[in-house]
Formats: C-alpha cells, sequence, structure tokens
C-alpha cells in the first residue's frame, strides 16, 4: 500500500510548496488562514511518515537550490556520494559562470582579444555540445550570445532587474556580428587540456542555459556508478532521475508559471524532465512591461507569449538546451525544434493559461484536475 507521505515526498518539494502557497494565496484569493491550515496539513503528513527515509542532500549552486535524494544507499556511501556532488556541483558553478571570474570568463576575454584560451574536459565538451545544440535547434539555442544577454541585463543574481533596456541600434550592432558557437575552433592538447579560440571576437558564452543540464548528467553518471535502487536530481525544478523510489516510480510536479501544478509525471527509467521559463527571471522596463531572460538569437529580443516550456527527454543537456529553444520557438515554431532535436515529450504555457502539449506528453501526465479544461493538443 503506497504511503501517503511518501507519495508527497516524492515530487512537492518546500520550495515549490512555498511558491504555491503563495500563488494561491495571492491569484486565488483563499484566505490565509485557511491556507495556513492545509499548509500545516500537508507539514503534519511529511512529519508524521514512519518510514524510513531516503537519503537526502541540498546545495546552493547555479543560483538555485539543487536537491538529491537517493533510493536504497546505505547512509555513510550516502553521504560520501553527497559530498563529492557538492564539491563537483561548486566546481561547474565557478568554472562555468557568465560572469564571476573563473575559466569561462577567461576563455571570453580571449575570444575578446583575438587569443587563445584553455578549457577542461567537461568545459570542451560543453562547448563541443552546445555546438550541435545550436545547429538542431536552428538557432533558437545560442549560447554564443553572452553580449546580448548582458546587455539586456541579466547577468546578475537580483531579479527583477532594473538595467535599462538596451538601445535598438546597440541590440542591431550586436546581432550584425553573428555570434555563434559554430565560430569556435577546440583543439586537443596535453593531459586532457583544450585550446579553445573564436574566429568572431564578438562570441561571448553564456551557459545559463545549458549548464544545469550537464550538471545534473554528470551527477547522475556519478550515481550510476553505485548500487542504488534509484536517485533523483532537482536542480531548481530541473529533474533527473533513474530507478525507483522506495520501489515505486519517482513522481514529478510539472508547476504552472502562473501557480499550482499541471500534474505529474511518473518515471521509472532514466529521464529528464526540464522546464525553461520567462517568469522567475524578468527585467521590467519603465512602462512596467516585464521581459524575459530568454533572448532570441535571431532578432536579439526577448521572447515573448510563451511563459514556459517542459521538455522530457533522456539527457540533461538536451532537455536543457531544447527547453530554451522551444522557449523562443512558441506556439509558432516548436515542432521545427521538436523534430531539429528529436523530442516528442513537449509541454508549453502561455500567458492566457492554456496549456498547450504534445499527445505523447499528454499521454505521460497525469493532470491536475483544474488544468483539464486549459489543455490544447500540440499536433
Ligand atoms: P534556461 O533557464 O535554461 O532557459 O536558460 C536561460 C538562460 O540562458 C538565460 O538566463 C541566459 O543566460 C541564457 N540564454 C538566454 N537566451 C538564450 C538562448 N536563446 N540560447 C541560449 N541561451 C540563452
Ligand atoms: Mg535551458
Amino acid at each position: 500500500m503506497p504511503q501517503p507521505c511518501n507519495r508527497i515526498r516524492s515530487y512537492l518539494s518546500a520550495p515549490a510548496a512555498n511558491l504555491a502557497g503563495a500563488f494561491l494565496a495571492v491569484f486565488m484569493n483563499i484566505p490565509q488562514q485557511r491556507l495556513r491550515l492545509s499548509l500545516c496539513l500537508v507539514s503534519c503528513l511529511l512529519l508524521s511518515c514512519s518510514k524510513p527515509q531516503a537519503e537526502k542532500a541540498e546545495f546552493f549552486v547555479f543560483g538555485t537550490l539543487v536537491e538529491v535524494e537517493l533510493s536504497g544507499a546505505d547512509p555513510a556511501t550516502a553521504q560520501a556520494s553527497f559530498q563529492q556532488l557538492q564539491e563537483m556541483f561548486q566546481t561547474m558553478h565557478r568554472d562555468w559562470h557568465a560572469w564571476e571570474p573563473g575559466l569561462l570568463t577567461e576563455i571570453n576575454q580571449a575570444f575578446a582579444n583575438g587569443q587563445s584560451g584553455l578549457a577542461d574536459q567537461q568545459l570542451a565538451t560543453l562547448i563541443q555540445q552546445s555546438q550541435g545544440l545550436e545547429t538542431a535547434s536552428g538557432g533558437r539555442f545560442n549560447p554564443a550570445i553572452g553580449q546580448l544577454v548582458e546587455r539586456w541585463g541579466f547577468h546578475t543574481s537580483d531579479y527583477p532587474i532594473q538595467a535599462p533596456v538596451p538601445a535598438a541600434n546597440k541590440i542591431k550592432e550586436l546581432l550584425a556580428a553573428h555570434p555563434s558557437t559554430l565560430d569556435i575552433q577546440l583543439i586537443s592538447r596535453e593531459n586532457g587540456q583544450w585550446e579553445v579560440r573564436s574566429t568572431n571576437p564578438a562570441v561571448q558564452l553564456d551557459l545559463g542555459g545549458i549548464a544545469k543540464g550537464y550538471a545534473v548528467d554528470l551527477a547522475i553518471e556519478s550515481l550510476r556508478t553505485q548500487s542504488l535502487q534509484g536517485a533523483i536530481v532537482n536542480a531548481g525544478g530541473d529533474i533527473r532521475a533513474f530507478g525507483r523510489h522506495d520501489g515505486r516510480a519517482w513522481r514529478i510536479a510539472v508547476q504552472n508559471p502562473l501557480g499550482g501544478i499541471i500534474g505529474i509525471v511518473e518515471t521509472t527509467t532514466d529521464e529528464a524532465v526540464f522546464t525553461s521559463g520567462n517568469y522567475q527571471r524578468y527585467g521590467v522596463d519603465e512602462n512596467g512591461f516585464r521581459y524575459a531572460h530568454i533572448l532570441d538569437p535571431r532578432n536579439g529580443w526577448p521572447v515573448q507569449h510563451v511563459l514556459s516550456a517542459t521538455v522530457i527527454v533522456d539527457s540533461g543537456i538536451l532537455a536543457d538546451a531544447a527547453a530554451t529553444a522551444l522557449v523562443v520557438a512558441g506556439l509558432d515554431e516548436w515542432a521545427q525544434v521538436a523534430s531539429g532535436m528529436q523530442l516528442d515529450l513537449i509541454l508549453l504555457t502561455d500567458e492566457a493559461g492554456k496549456i498547450y502539449m504534445t499527445r505523447a506528453m499528454q499521454a505521460r501526465i497525469a493532470l491536475s484536475a483544474q488544468m483539464i479544461k486549459a489543455v490544447v493538443l500540440l499536433d
């Protein structure tokens, strides 16, 4: 018999519960007192859980909370894994950061000066993968647009950003240089090092749209070498899981950017469920208009209309790039991205509260009752 407390634990992370609570209170006008009571009930269910707990850890990296849960691990091995994962995540955070000084900023500086930089094996893999993913997405995913991202003010951790909207001619100027990851050349050197250079000085790498995906993949790869029943790595709602959790499927909530949960996806194999959203990291212009942190590399402007894109696929790096590309593609072009990146499990949401999904996704998601009417099938 499934234990209710474990069922809740498997998908409703504390930040998700807080966020959902805040949205319920603000947008659905649920009285605070009743809300507190319901949240208390959820907490009581969690606390009264008497089954042995899976091993869990949390770290704050990539500007987000990373949660790892192992099933079937012995506590001492689990603690050693958590220590190792935490160090891995911290190194990746430092090496791949788009604006804090580190390996990537040194490489960007070298590109700007027309010189060569040095990358280690992981960063070289990230760059090589980015090249393939930029092509597969038809240029909608393009991590070489770091100058544009910076110009829009998104090289910050403080949201909403207050930087002024860039002048249209500045955006045009940056676009005219056509930065692309395909301008980057990688040459293998000794000891797993790679020399990297760009034929285009306008290339500035910003790996914010893909770094979490690769980090989650590396974490899962390391966990798969252990004899676990299963594991889940959740980097701020971007999730990859394999195996089982206490003998049952992992249950992953797909959040609605307008509040609450769209539905639950169950997974037992090895899958990544990633969401890119236009709603958490944004700027506000002088007229109060919100603009997104995801830019269309083809025109240099923040994307509009689509609020989020969720994909399910068997790789974190692909899921991350694909979710970003799908937000750029929107409802008009999602099919091009789906075929270029070989995706069939896709869900998009828009400002009007509609939920668009492929038939394959519909077959995978158990929709929340109040969402059923909002669903439109993508064909
Ligand atoms: P994600 O949350 O995975 O969609 O990543 C968004 C981040 O990727 C932004 O904060 C930027 O750092 C970067 N970015 C924005 N637009 C793009 C784009 N079209 N292609 C690649 N990276 C992007
Ligand atoms: Mg992404």
